[in-house]
């Protein structure tokens, strides 16, 4: 599929006269339309709720909109929880599906009334000793082992991953908890991410449908909520083909009614704690060409670096680039687009083919709305950008600022670098 940005070149040019370029720019009519195609997927299932994964885009501007379509949050710190608390998401409107959990973060997620979704059969104990109790309602995390295949290939290795109970400590865990006390089981598993195909989820409801059928014939538990967790992905890729929430929505509804249904177990509730699908599109990260370098290959470096996007450093990932104002010349030069870092890795695009780019083209990296932004750092003191958010109207608003020196140097408590600097930073 042909990938567009969702904002025009005269558009993105009145926008940059307000913010300086780079910034991620959010669609927050994409972001809504999205949220509301999601929540029919599964209207079938009287219990369902998106979870929102706080950690892909912690925006309190953004996270309140998906609040409207009924989201709540997945959290697994501390700040995530304390984020979720201060936009009036508690309950078992958040859940924490957190690991290697300090003590304190499980006492916090209680007080909000959080569902608590455990890593680790020592965590039961762990658990209860944190805040003295088992809550009556409680879930449990899933990992297989083993290759997981999707049918059209795409797999990942569970055996690896460091989450989850295996099948047995599942089995022992779900028996501890309703001893403890424990009145209302979840049932969570994450086996593959990104996936681009409707049938990973169809496919994971049918493992954790069996699961639950098994539990309640050997251990009379019943799972009250089965939570299908993240994974489903974007098409960063002109050549992918975009997930359809609703072919999605209706391959689980099709697994239900065969395995659950007939089990006694229709009244139980779907659960997802998507967070690239729900706003990885809907975010592009904008920035301009400042230098041109012409040596063993052709660099065009930007303003921005792998501290603002860091997916196409850390894990080779892929992310399409349009050079504004330039859609229908032709790919004819071939480039790396490369960030400022002292890292060789800083590079948006390796051999890109692209339409010749002068210096002050605007360039739009798409689908930076999820696991972007969040994953920002600070290496080679490089500052965060900011985050605007196009509305609904064609109205820019900052729902971030750009990160300051100031902000930077805020940690040095005992060293007080700021009254050494009498010249004015940003
Ligand atoms: C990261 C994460 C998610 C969200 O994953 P996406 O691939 O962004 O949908 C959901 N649940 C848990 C526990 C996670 O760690």
């Amino acid at each position: 599929m042909k990938k567009e940005p969702f904002v025009t070149n005269e558009q993105l040019r009145e926008i940059v006269k307000q913010f300086p370029t780079p910034f991620h720019l959010y669609d927050e009519k994409g972001i809504r339309a999205n949220a509301q195609a999601v929540r029919e997927a599964f209207s079938w299932n009287r219990g369902y709720r998106e979870y929102f994964a706080v950690k892909a885009e912690p925006n309190p501007f953004i996270i309140k909109i998906l609040k409207e379509y009924g989201c709540g949050c997945d959290c697994s710190s501390m700040t995530e929880l304390m984020l979720s608390d201060a936009l009036g998401i508690r309950g078992e409107n958040i859940m924490f599906s957190s690991n290697e959990t300090p003590p304190q973060e499980f006492q916090f997620a209680d007080r909000l009334g959080a569902i608590i979704n455990l890593d680790d059969i020592t965590h039961i104990d762990f658990l209860e000793r944190a805040i003295g109790k088992i809550p009556e309602t409680i879930s449990c995390r899933y990992n297989p082992g083993g290759v997981y295949k999707v049918s059209n290939g795409i797999m990942d290795n569970p055996q690896d991953a460091k989450y989850g109970f295996t099948k047995e400590q599942l089995l022992e865990g779900y028996k501890i908890l309703k001893q403890k006390g424990a009145k209302r089981f979840g049932l969570h598993s994450f086996l593959v991410s990104n996936t681009v195909t409707n049938d990973y989820y169809p496919a994971l409801a049918r493992t954790l449908f069996e699961l639950a059928v098994e539990i309640k014939e050997k251990l009379g538990i019943t799972i009250d909520f089965i939570n299908l967790s993240g994974g489903v992905g974007v098409a960063y890729r002109p050549e992918e083909e975009p997930n359809d929430i609703r072919a999605i929505g209706q391959g689980v509804h099709k697994v239900f009614d065969e395995i659950l249904v007939p089990a006694g177990l229709q009244d139980t509730a779907i659960y997802t704690e998507m967070g690239r699908f729900m706003t990885g599109p809907y975010g592009c990260l904008v920035t301009t060409a400042v230098h041109e370098k012409h040596t063993y290959k052709e660099y065009i470096g930007v303003d921005a670096c792998a501290a603002n996007l860091m997916r196409p450093a850390m894990y080779g990932a892929y992310h399409h680039i349009t050079v504004m104002g330039k859609e229908n010349q032709p790919c004819d030069h071939k480039y790396d687009i490369v960030g400022s870092l002292c890292e060789n890795n800083d590079k948006f695009a390796v051999d890109r083919m692209l339409p010749e780019i002068g210096i002050g083209d605007l360039l739009v990296i798409h689908d930076t709305g999820a696991h972007g932004f969040a994953m920002g750092y600070n290496y080679n003191g490089r500052l965060w950008s900011a985050e605007v958010l196009l509305q609904e109207d064609g109205t820019p608003t900052l729902i971030r600022r750009a990160q300051t020196p100031k902000d930077y140097f805020a940690t040095f408590d005992c060293f007080d670098i700021l009254k050494d600097m009498n010249y004015e930073y940003r």
